[in-house]
């Protein structure tokens, strides 16, 4: 008997004797036991990917606090549950080992990466700006008021969002730099 049921569970005859030879028949008891980790999620966020200026939707499945895994969102007009290889491995961003966490600054001419905390590299970016702002700034050029600086440019990133993008295009505004583009847009 037992024999007989290991024999009719050999794929070739399951195939044969199936309604749905590329269904049943190719599924195993293990198969079948194997649940989505979606499946286990507290709750589930809807974002963005931060990758390109494409914005595929994403939906971010958490448990415990924690990401456990972002799939494609099907209600996304722009990507409509779609995902490219970069934007499936997004779950890294946050969760990969090898995540910065804190402010790392190489010195000039430095050969090795230094620890600072933040107080202390919000300072010196803040010293850095207004040097460079009072350094280089023209009030005149061929006899037109301009009121700018050219020494300080910023490149955005995709992973910035709308709002982001928003205040810092008014900060450099309200500083006098004329120089701002975001990678979105190249
Ligand atoms: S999933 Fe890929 S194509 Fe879509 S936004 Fe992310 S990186 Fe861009």
């Amino acid at each position: 008997m037992a024999r007989r049921k290991r024999i009719l569970r050999w794929p070739v005859l399951r195939q044969l004797r199936g309604q749905d030879p590329r269904g049943d028949a190719a599924r195993s008891p293990r198969t079948d036991a194997l649940r989505p980790r979606t499946e286990e999620a507290d709750t589930v966020a809807r974002s963005v990917c931060p990758y390109c200026a494409v914005g595929c939707g994403q939906l971010v499945y958490v448990k415990d606090g924690r990401v456990t895994q972002i799939e494609g969102d099907p209600d996304s007009p722009i990507s409509r549950g779609r995902l490219c290889p970069k934007g499936s491995a997004s779950k890294q961003l946050v969760t990969h080992p090898g995540r910065q966490t804190h402010v790392l600054h190489r010195r000039p001419h430095g050969t090795g990466w230094e620890r600072l905390d933040l107080d202390t590299a919000m300072d010196m970016i803040t010293d850095r700006v207004l040097r460079t702002r009072r350094e280089t700034w023209q009030q005149e050029e061929d006899g037109k008021v301009v009121r700018r600086t050219l020494g300080i440019a910023s490149l955005g990133g995709a992973t910035l969002d709308d709002e982001e993008n928003y205040l810092m295009k008014k900060l450099y505004t309200a500083l006098g730099a004329i120089q701002v583009e975001n990678q979105a847009r190249i």
